[in-house]
């Protein structure tokens, strides 16, 4: 499992605009907004599904409804404590005060002690994560859940405009960074639809999106080890205005890297933001000496 420092760099990519309210709380208010942010999900009568800071429950009474079960993850206490109030006549709706970014999730889902403790335990279901989240944390709430990856298989978020166009841009356009290429290496990633400030109080200063993501991580299909293939890109995408050989040079030398831009077919003065994940995972092989024919 990648720990969370293996792609923070990418949370660095994330300028904030305005001051955010405490903790990021935009409340949902909008109806309908939340029920298509929910429907997003599918089918999920047989699914656990986790909420990132369900807040005063916009999001969550849908769930709470449509779930086979529903896990909700909020750091605010006082929020946190009226929920439970509100859902403790409701078994398959747990209320956890706890903060996204340092709970432990395989332990959150994983087998719990009771009944059936001791038994052989079938292999876990994946999971389903929704949540409009706080915004300035985005990035680092989409690492967080990436370094948990085999748990979860689709992930549907809300964030600020601005940010789920760089998390979904494809390469060749100046939005695609660090940050949209963690992501797809991580998962298919879907913008759904555009969200105003007036569907929230207090309203953000922002345009929102919602994104779903698909988990797929793609370190096989692209034969590059985790973490050093995340090391790789982190250098690559080091300085937006340099090339990539300026960006890779202090890891690699400027020769062997204007090599393997060649032999991948790609131009000496290329950028990172020009280099889909399939060109970077060749250059990197090369760069490692398992590819240099
Ligand atoms: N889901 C609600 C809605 O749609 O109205 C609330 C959304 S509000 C944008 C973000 C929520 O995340 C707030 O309730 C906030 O207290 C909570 N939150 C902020 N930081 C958090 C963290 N690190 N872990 C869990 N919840 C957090």
């Amino acid at each position: 499992m990648a720990s969370r420092n293996r792609v923070n760099g990418a949370a660095a990519e994330v300028k904030q605009i305005g001051r955010p309210p405490k903790l990021g709380q935009n409340f949902l208010t909008d109806r309908g907004t939340a029920e298509k942010v929910v429907a997003a999900l599918g089918d999920m009568s047989r699914e656990t599904v986790v909420e990132i800071g369900p807040g005063k429950g916009a999001l969550t009474s849908l769930l709470a409804a449509g779930a086979g079960k529903l896990i909700a993850i909020e750091l605010d206490r006082v929020l946190a404590a009226q929920l439970r109030m509100k859902y403790a006549p409701r078994a398959k709706v747990e209320i956890i005060e706890g903060d996204i970014l340092k709970i432990d999730l395989s332990t959150v889902l994983g087998p719990r002690p009771g009944a059936l403790a001791g038994l052989a335990p079938a292999p876990p279901r994946k999971v389903q994560v929704i949540g409009n989240i706080p915004y300035y944390i985005t990035s680092d709430i989409l690492l967080r859940l990436f370094s948990y990856c085999a748990h979860f298989d689709k992930i549907v978020i809300m964030v600020q405009k601005e940010v789920a166009d760089r998390i979904a841009a494809k390469p060749g356009g100046k939005e695609y960074g660090l940050l949209s290429a963690t992501a797809q290496l991580y998962a298919n990633v879907e913008k759904l639809f555009t969200v105003p400030p007036e569907a929230f109080a207090p309203p953000p200063k922002v345009d929102s999106a919602v994104l779903r993501l698909t988990v797929a991580p793609q370190f096989e299909r692209l034969n590059v080890p985790e973490r050093e293939f995340i090391d790789f890109l982190k250098l690559g995408f080091g300085q937006k205005r340099k090339t990539l050989v300026n960006n890779l040079k202090p890891g690699y030398g400027a020769e062997p890297v204007k090599a393997a831009l060649k032999k991948a077919g790609m131009r000496a003065d290329s950028r990172s933001e020009t280099l889909p994940l399939e060109k970077a995972a060749a250059v990197f092989r090369m760069l490692q000496g398992k590819e240099v024919s």
